[in-house]
Order: C-alpha cells, then sequence, then structure tokens
C-alpha cells in the first residue's frame, strides 16, 4: 500500500528560495583584512544568486547539467555560488586550490567544466594551468586581482559584478529530480587520480537538515557560525547550505586563515560557532595564548577532519572556556558522519569526557557496520576494532566515471553489497559511539598486534613541550612494523627523547612505545591540512629524518 504523502522533490532550489523569504534579515559576513567586512542580507544573496543564474544562462550559455567550478575562498560571492548554479539545473564544482597544479588540471578536464568562477586573488595560481585546461569557455573573475595574468588566455574572461548587473531579480526554476547532480568535489588523491564525489540534490537537503539539528551543529537564527574548513573542501562542511536552511548567519573568513586574522575576527565579530581541522585550532590556541583575544562569543566548535587530540579539547576548555565538539566524516560522506554529543543521563564530568574524546553517535541516516581482519562484522562492544563501512541517503554509492562513463566503483572503497568502505578502522561502543584509532593503511602491525598511531600521537600531544606529534609505522625486521614518532617541539623547548619516551611508557603498554625518535620543523600536511603520513614513511625510507634510536 502506498502512502498519501506528496511526493515534493527535496532540492537545493527550495533552499534558495526558503532562506532568501524566510530568512532575509540572517546576514553573510566576508572578512576582508583591514577594511570594513562586507556585509549582505540573506535577501540581498538570495536577489544575487538569481542575478548570478540569469548570467550564467544568458551570458554565458550555462545549461542543465553543466558543470561550473569554482576557484574560490569562503566569501559570499562563494555563496551565491552554492545556491543559483545547483539551483539552475548545473552542477557547482568546487576545487581545492591547494592541490598540486597537475591534479587541479586534471580535475577540471575530467569534470569537464565549461565555466569557471575564481577570485582575483587566485589569478597567479590559475593563470599558468590555463592553457592546458582544455574545456573551459569562461572564466568569470571575482574581486579584485591582476587581470593582465589572463591576457591572451583561451576562455572568454567575464567580471562577476558585470555578470550580474541590471540582470532580472526573477528566474523560473526548473522541475529538478531530486537525485539529479547539485554539486561535486574531488577527493585529495593521495593514492591514484583523484575520485570524484558527485552530491545529488536530495543528499544535500537531507545532510542540510542533519547539519542544523540539535543532536549535529544545533544552528538556528540566533547563530553565528565561522566556516574555517574551506568551501572546496566538502562544501565546508555542509554548512553554507545549512545556514540558507536554518537562517544561520554566516561570518566568512575569505583569505585571511591564520591564527592572527581568525583571533580578530572572533573577537569582533562574535561567531557563537566555527568548524575547523585541529591543525587550525592548535594554531588558534597557540596565537591566544601568545595574545589573548576575547573569544567567549564560541558557544561550540565543530572540530574534525582529522583526530582531535584529547589535550586540545581539555585546553580550550581550561584556558578559554570554548568547548570543543569532535565529528568525523569524509568527502564520501558530505561528510557529516558522527558527532561527539555525550548521552543524557551521566553522572560526572568524567564520564562525558569519555564520550567527547570519541569521534562521536551516528545519526539515524548514517548506518555503520564494522568489518574485521577476517571479513567478518564486528561486535559494537567497544573492543572489537574493524573496517567501518557506512550507508545512507547522504553516503557516495560510487564515484564519477567522466562524462559519458560508467560510474566507478572501485573494490577497496565499496563492498559488494554497495556500503561505502571508510579506510577509518576503530571500534563501537554498545550505545553506538566511534572511536577511530586509524586509518587501514596508518596502522601499525607489531608482531602481529596492532598499534594506535593515534593513541601515540594523543599521549605525546598532552605533553606539555609538544606542539606537535605524528607517528608513523616503519619496517622492522624483528616485528614486521614498529612505530616511529616525529616530533614537533615548543619554540623555547628542548625536552630529549628519554622523557618523551618515560612519558608515553607511563601512560601507554610498554611494548607501544617507539624506539624511534625524530625532531621536526613542522609534521608535513595535506592539502586540506591533515598529517601527511605517507611524506613521513617516505623521508624515513629515503633517510632524510635524523633518527635517534633509544
Ligand atoms: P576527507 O575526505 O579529505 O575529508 O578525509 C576523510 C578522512 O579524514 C576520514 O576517512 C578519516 O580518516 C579522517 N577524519 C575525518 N574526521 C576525523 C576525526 N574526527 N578523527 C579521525 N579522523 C578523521
Amino acid at each position: 500500500m502506498l502512502s498519501t504523502m506528496q511526493d515534493v522533490p527535496l532540492t537545493v532550489t527550495r533552499i534558495l528560495v526558503h532562506g532568501t523569504l524566510v530568512h532575509g534579515r540572517s546576514r553573510v559576513t566576508t572578512w576582508t583584512g583591514d577594511a570594513e567586512p562586507q556585509r549582505r542580507t540573506f535577501r540581498e544573496v538570495g536577489v544575487r544568486a538569481v542575478q548570478l543564474a540569469n548570467g550564467l544562462r544568458d551570458g554565458l550559455g550555462v545549461v542543465e547539467g553543466d558543470r561550473v567550478a569554482t576557484l574560490m575562498w569562503n566569501n559570499c560571492e562563494h555563496m551565491e555560488a552554492y545556491l543559483a548554479i545547483p539551483s539552475m539545473g548545473a552542477v557547482l564544482h568546487t576545487l581545492n586550490l591547494r592541490l598540486p597544479a597537475d591534479q587541479l588540471t586534471w580535475i577540471v578536464n575530467h569534470a569537464a567544466d565549461r565555466v569557471l568562477l575564481v577570485n582575483g586573488s587566485l589569478l597567479p595560481l590559475l593563470a599558468p594551468l590555463l592553457p592546458r585546461m582544455e574545456p573551459l569557455e569562461h572564466i568569470v573573475v571575482v574581486g579584485p586581482g591582476d587581470r593582465a595574468l589572463l591576457d591572451g588566455c583561451r576562455p572568454a574572461v567575464h567580471d562577476y559584478e558585470e555578470l550580474l548587473a541590471g540582470r532580472p531579480a526573477r528566474y523560473d526554476w526548473p522541475e529538478l529530480d531530486e537525485r539529479a547532480a547539485a554539486a561535486m568535489c574531488y577527493t585529495s588523491g593521495t593514492t591514484g587520480d583523484p575520485k570524484g564525489v558527485v552530491y545529488s540534490h536530495r543528499s544535500i537537503y537531507l545532510h542540510s537538515m542533519q547539519v542544523g539539528s540539535a543532536e549535529s551543529m544545533g544552528l538556528t537564527d540566533h547563530d553565528t557560525s565561522l566556516p574555517v574548513v574551506p568551501m572546496f573542501h566538502v562544501n565546508a562542511w555542509g554548512l553554507p547550505h545549512a545556514a540558507f536552511m536554518s537562517g544561520v548567519n554566516l561570518l566568512m573568513p575569505d583569505r585571511f586563515l591564520q591564527p592572527g586574522p581568525l583571533a580578530e575576527m572572533i573577537e569582533s565579530e562574535r561567531p557563537t560557532h566555527a568548524a575547523a581541522v585541529p591543525t587550525i585550532w592548535q594554531g588558534l590556541l597557540a596565537e591566544l595564548t601568545a595574545k589573548p583575544r576575547d573569544v567567549s562569543s564560541l558557544s561550540r566548535v565543530t572540530i574534525g577532519g582529522s583526530a582531535c587530540p584529547p589535550s586540545l579539547m581539555k585546553a580550550f576548555d581550561e584556558q578559554l572556556g570554548v568547548r570543543l565538539c569532535h565529528a568525523w566524516g569524509m568527502t564520501e560522506t558530505s561528510p557529516l558522519g558522527t558527532v561527539a554529543l555525550p548521552p543524557g543521563g551521566l553522572e560526572s564530568e568524567a564520564e562525558e569526557w569519555a564520550y567527547r574524546v570519541t569521534q562521536g553517535r551516528f545519526p539515524a541516516s548514517v548506518e555503520p557496520r564494522l568489518i574485521g581482519p577476517d571479513g567478518s562484522e564486528m561486535p559494537w562492544d567497544g573492543e572489537s576494532a574493524g573496517e567501518l563501512e557506512v550507508r545512507g541517503p547522504w553516503i557516495a554509492g560510487a564515484y564519477y566515471g567522466g562524462a559519458g562513463a560508467e560510474p566507478l566503483r572501485p573494490e577497496d572503497k565499496f563492498s559488494p553489497d554497495g556500503w561505502l568502505r571508510t579506510g577509518d578502522v576503530g571500534v563501537i561502543s554498545p550505545d553506538g559511539f566511534l572511536t577511530l584509532t586509524d586509518r587501514a593503511k596508518d596502522v601499525i602491525k607489531s608482531g602481529g598486534e596492532w598499534i594506535s598511531s593515534v593513541e601515540l600521537e594523543n599521549v605525546l600531544m598532552s605533553h606539555p613541550d609538544v606542539a606537535e606529534a605524528a607517528v608513523v609505522a616503519v619496517p622492522d625486521e624483528r616485528w614486521g612494523e614498529r612505530p616511529l614518532a616525529t616530533v614537533v617541539l615548543l619554540e623555547g623547548t628542548s625536552t630529549g627523547y628519554q622523557e618523551l619516551r618515560d612519558f608515553l611508557a607511563e601512560r601507554i603498554a610498554h611494548w607501544q612505545v617507539p624506539e624511534r625518535w625524530a625532531v621536526v620543523p613542522a609534521v608535513p600536511k595535506t592539502s586540506v591540512g591533515k598529517f601527511d603520513k605517507k611524506v613521513i614513511r617516505k623521508s624515513y625510507a629515503d633517510g632524510e629524518l635524523d633518527v635517534t634510536r633509544l
């Protein structure tokens, strides 16, 4: 028997119209450095998004299904693109401006982007790549920049404001299939070619509802959210669309992502929520310790993208009174997977902490299972480790195969019954909280036992003299693999290896304590700010690290 409910498609268009009309007074504020921030209401943003859609269709000939790429910072114009491009039936393709040139070029060609919106400040990065970006027909420059860099380039060059100027504030939005492509984002591609994840209108709509909900980020129009996490990396964790859906004010950092400007914009614009990877919060903590600023407006901060060391959470709690809330996700999961809000009914702070340091709990729409080393499903007992697999309405079931090609379902990424293999290894507690112990490829297999590199890093980073620590597996004649600890010491400290070793030995099983140690100036990071362990493994293999053996 069928229901008697209406079957209305869940689309980004609906988010755009709703936000413009119902939350018209909410604001997008973009930080501009020294000048007064740029401020626009959602009503203005909505109207400009309509003008952009008109400009793209009538000025540049964009039709349904065309890929329109963005190479932009987090700012209001990027928000306008987020709303306009999917609503007109085209596909928003966010480009990660930190990727190596070859990958960026490959991605534009693979997605066959016809139009590219680019911030003027990024023209020096884009211009040399243009001759190899063959499908591009139009470049739209947003904001100031050295436009002479584009002289003589093949695609036609336009100015963003000129493209919008005088366009109608009406657009007859097409009736879209909610399963149609709305946006796409390529994974950072540490091995092989980058892989394109294509989000649907439906997945974005449902994901937006979850992002805003109280069991995730809990955001309303009383909040101002600061997405430090880039709009070119998994849609800034879904915040732009979620914000327009619920009227959440946005504070956009644009290109001012260093700790100093971030502290300044928090102090003066007083956001209540922010979202970023742990390295950003590490930097901000150091900045605020050196030069205190008022960040008391932040009642919640979402932290994820890589494991948040518990010591960082404690420091934010104790020194700044700011609560970091741990979350897990990935490009393939839109990205919201888990959020670590402690359950109700707890009686002590210690119990709360036990939950806060996990990666968090799954919402109903993300169904997890753990697959053990022998391929069988592991119990949720908080002890049995396995690779995490997930499925749900905003989880990728395949990668983009290229124009006209079949979607890709590599075996190492999708199980035969269609679940996403996350490549993350961990345990799940009986009440559904996930604790990750490693990436499958980073786990250290020592004499038949697994050592969690994340656990060693967390203990090391709780040492008062350690700024950052990354632990990787290196080959060992006797044990197969052993951990190598690379450590960044805080400025002005000179803690010795023996002391760090003893510090670890007091806190973890003795056979897990590394014998190999190296102090490094910085931990290498990927294009999205995560520890790049393959670079560390390679420098070790190439003999470039000054390793001390204890
Ligand atoms: P990306 O697709 O680039 O966003 O990377 C996703 C990967 O980041 C996940 O598969 C995890 O390995 C890692 N990750 C994300 N959030 C967390 C977290 N809270 N703790 C540990 N690892 C995380």
